[in-house]
């Protein structure tokens, strides 16, 4: 067995299955470094350049951890874009493939709000959003984050460029205090290190410098 093999950390079964008959076949170095501190409920910085596997890192963690049993928001992914939004949804339902009634939403800014607001009504257990709509979500009060346990900021260093530090501020403002922060982007700039000491505790730190 390889050293990077999946099943070397402690995945449940049927993710294992699956990423097996995803054709994955060992983690990227990203995964490798990242996945068993994310398994263990650490608040984890990812930094990683394009194409190193970041979603799968942060995907596998919180599918791991999720209560499908349990009908309710566990986890808050916020993405820059609805392009990146619906891709990060679309690799977390292949990796749930395994999972049954497992309900990922994206709400994202372009989409008629009412329409949303009637998927929420129907539930989900992950959410993966841009932080605006999110923070018109919460200002709606359509959107129960009580038992939210994970909280992911995927490409971070974009969203701050795209100005929504205000928008993530107030997100996370409504987020319970209890809970496991992650916050993966390809760059470390001073305004990530800023976020990161108010929205997490004692995060670890990964870089990895090639994609594999
Ligand atoms: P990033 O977010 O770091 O830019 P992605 O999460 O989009 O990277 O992953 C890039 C590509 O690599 C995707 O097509 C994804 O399906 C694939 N991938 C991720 N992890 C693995 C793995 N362990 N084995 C094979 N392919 C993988
Ligand atoms: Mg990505």
């Amino acid at each position: 067995m390889s050293k990077n093999a999946f099943s070397t950390v402690n995945l449940k079964p049927e993710l294992l299955t699956n990423l097996d008959s995803m054709g994955y076949q060992s983690m990227t170095e990203i995964q490798t470094q990242s996945l068993p501190l994310i398994i263990d409920g650490k608040d984890v910085i990812a930094q990683g350049k394009t194409g190193s596997g970041k979603t799968a890192a942060f995907g596998l963690g919180l599918l791991n951890k999720l209560d499908v049993k349990k009908f309710r928001i566990q986890t808050l992914i916020l993405c820059p874009t609805r392009e990146l939004a619906d891709q990060v949804a679309t690799e977390i339902r292949k990796l749930a493939r395994t999972i049954h009634n497992i309900k990922v939403l994206t709400l994202c800014g372009g989409v008629p709000i009412g329409r949303q607001i009637d998927s929420l009504y129907h539930g989900a257990h992950i959410i993966v959003g841009t932080p605006g709509r999110i923070e018109d979500h919460l200002n709606r009060d359509t959107l129960d984050f009580s038992h939210l346990n994970t909280f992911i900021l995927d490409e971070a260093d974009r969203m701050l460029e795209m100005g929504f530090q205000t928008a993530i501020d107030a997100v996370v403002d409504k987020l319970p205090k209890q809970r496991q922060t992650l916050l993966f982007s390809a760059t470390f700039p001073d305004k990530i290190e800023s976020i990161s000491q108010r929205i997490m505790q004692k995060p670890e730190m990964i870089k990895v410098e090639a994609s594999h």
